[in-house]
Order: structure tokens, then sequence, then C-alpha cells
């Protein structure tokens, strides 16, 4: 029990005639910090105010944290979507008690921790109109943080920070994952820095779910392939097997594919010519994870 934080069944969303988001299947784990990738217009801010109930799907299911009363469940969802609405006269701590009060959390302290949490020690007596993008950042995740959500909901949270910005807010991030337990979905289009710190992806384009996968799945993903269309798949699979000792191999339709030994594939070709395999095609792939994820974004990725 308790697995899935958050499960949306054909997730939808049309406006008018467009539909911004076409039947999408999450699947977010407990313990997760969920990467959610897509180019812009994708679909990503439209999803996640489905999920945070500020926006109502027009067709599908959100179910949260193992199907509890969707009310209740989204006590425990903190959100920072587009840009947050803080309050510019007021100091970080002013801006954090509003929300303490707003929400009815009585104990006091819980401002200053969630201060100290963020990292916002030194903005002291400063208002928030004279904050970085990255102090804005952080509070706007001190302020979700009120009431200890389970499940943080960010979207675009690194959208314009510079690189000290965005290394804080990353080490911020694992920070409560690892520490608080909190499962977080984080939506991007800037994926080299989300790949240092997410456990799992999920690209979307043109509202569909493209792809969701484990970050450790994605070497597997990105591993050079080579592909022998042949007369005999299972001759020439059986040959490779015994001859090359290739751990990696499958036979796919009439392709044998060859996962990883780059360097034995000139080789394979040519023992199996000689061994009277007629090959057709030999179609060798292998992407960065950067070409991986764009080919995906662009949705011009062979599933
Ligand atoms: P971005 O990073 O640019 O915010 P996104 O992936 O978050 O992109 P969305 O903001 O969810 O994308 O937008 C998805 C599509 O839905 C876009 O084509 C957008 O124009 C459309 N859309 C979003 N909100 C509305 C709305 N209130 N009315 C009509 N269309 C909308």
């Amino acid at each position: 029990m308790g697995e899935y934080v958050l499960r949306t069944k054909d997730l939808t969303k049309k406006y008018s005639k467009n539909t911004s988001v076409d039947g999408i299947n999450l699947e977010i784990r407990k313990g997760d910090i969920y990467g959610f990738i897509g180019k812009n217009g994708a679909g990503k801010t439209t999803t996640i105010k489905m999920i945070a109930g500020l926006s109502s799907p027009s067709s599908g299911e959100i179910e949260l944290f193992d199907g509890e009363n969707v009310l209740d469940a989204r006590k425990k969802i903190g959100t920072v979507i587009e840009s947050p609405a803080l309050y510019p006269y007021m100091t970080a701590y002013q801006n954090i008690e509003v929300q303490r009060i707003m929400k009815g959390v009585k104990d006091k302290s819980v401002t200053s921790q969630l201060i100290d949490i963020v990292g916002l020690q030194n903005a002291g007596k400063k208002k928030v109109k004279n904050f970085s993008l990255g102090m804005k950042q952080r509070l706007a995740i001190a302020i979700a943080l009120v009431g200890e959500p389970e499940f943080l909901l960010l979207d675009e949270p690194i959208n314009g920070l510079d690189p000290s910005g965005i290394k804080d807010f990353r080490e911020l991030i694992v920070k409560l994952n690892k520490e608080a337990g909190i499962t977080v979905l984080i939506s991007s289009h800037i994926l080299s820095e989300l790949a240092k710190f997410v456990t799992c992806y999920g690209v979307i384009n043109e509202g569909k779910l493209i792809k969701q996968f484990k970050a450790d799945e994605l070497s597997a993903l990105t591993a050079p392939k080579a592909e022998f269309v042949v007369n005999d798949p299972q001759r020439a699979c059986a040959i490779i097997e015994d001859v090359f000792r290739v751990p990696n191999i499958k036979i796919d339709g009439n392709s044998v594919v060859v996962t990883g030994f780059v360097q034995k594939w000139d080789a394979i070709q040519k023992f199996l010519e000689d061994n009277d395999i007629i090959i057709s095609t030999v179609n060798k792939s292998g992407d960065s994870a950067e070409e991986y994820f764009l080919e995906l974004m662009e949705g011009d990725k062979k599933q």
C-alpha cells in the first residue's frame, strides 16, 4: 500500500476544439523525483493544474495517494505553478506567515524552520521586491511547504535561474526528497539540468505522454544498437550468440538487434555473410541522452 502518489487515467483537457492534454496516463510513485519534460506548449502546465485541482479535466481520472478522497489528498499537495504570487512589499518571513495563518497551522516556529530549510536566513528584512529570481523561487517553495505536503508540484521552477541558482535549487529538492520523503514532480524543457537529479521521466509532446521511464533505464534506451535485417533471424541470432558471445541480443521480426558491442559490428556482419545469411540492411543507432530526449520531445523518435 501507499505506493502511488499519482496515477492518471486517460487524462484529457480540451479548450474548444484544441486538445491540450490528450489521454495521458502518468504514474508517480512515492519517493520519486519525476521530471515532466516537454517543449513549450506541450501541455505540462495544463496537466499540473488539473492534478492540483486548479483546472477540471474534460475527461479521464486523477487518482491521488492510492485512491484517497481527492479533496483530502489535495491537502497533502504543495504547488508552485507559473509565477508564484508573492507579496512584494513583505519580507520572506511575512510572506510565509500569511500562508501559515491562512492554512491554519498553529505552530509559529514553522515559519523560521521553513526559512532555514530553503536557505533564506540571510534575507532578513529585505523585501521580496528586491529578491533575486532564485530567492523568489525558494520562497515560493517555502510557501508550498507550509502544512507539510507529501507531494510537491513544481511547474518550470528552473526557468530563468542562473547556474548557481539551479544548483541551489537542485540541492534543496534532493534534500526535501531524501530527508523529508517528499515526492516531487518538476516540469521543464531543460533536460540537462533535470538529468542530474530526477529518478523518473515522463516526456510529453502535443498533449500526449510519449514515454515514461526510470532514470536508470536511460542508458539502456540510449545505448548504441545495430539492427541486422536478415533472411533467417533465428539462425543469425544463434550464430552471433555462439561465436561472438554477445549478451544483449534479440530477434525483432526479420531483424536481429545487437545492443552495445560496437567494435564487433563489422565482424558480425562479415561472419553472417560468410555463413550464407542474406543481410538486406544494417541500421545503426545510438543517441546521446540529449538527442534521445530531443527526438522524443519532437515526436519523431521510433517507440
Ligand atoms: P509552457 O512551457 O509554454 O507553459 P506547457 O507545456 O506548460 O508549455 P500548456 O501551458 O499546458 O503547455 O499549454 C498547452 C496547450 O494548451 C497550448 O497550446 C496552449 O496554448 C493551450 N492552452 C493552455 N491554457 C489554455 C486556455 N486557458 N485556453 C485555451 N488554450 C489553452
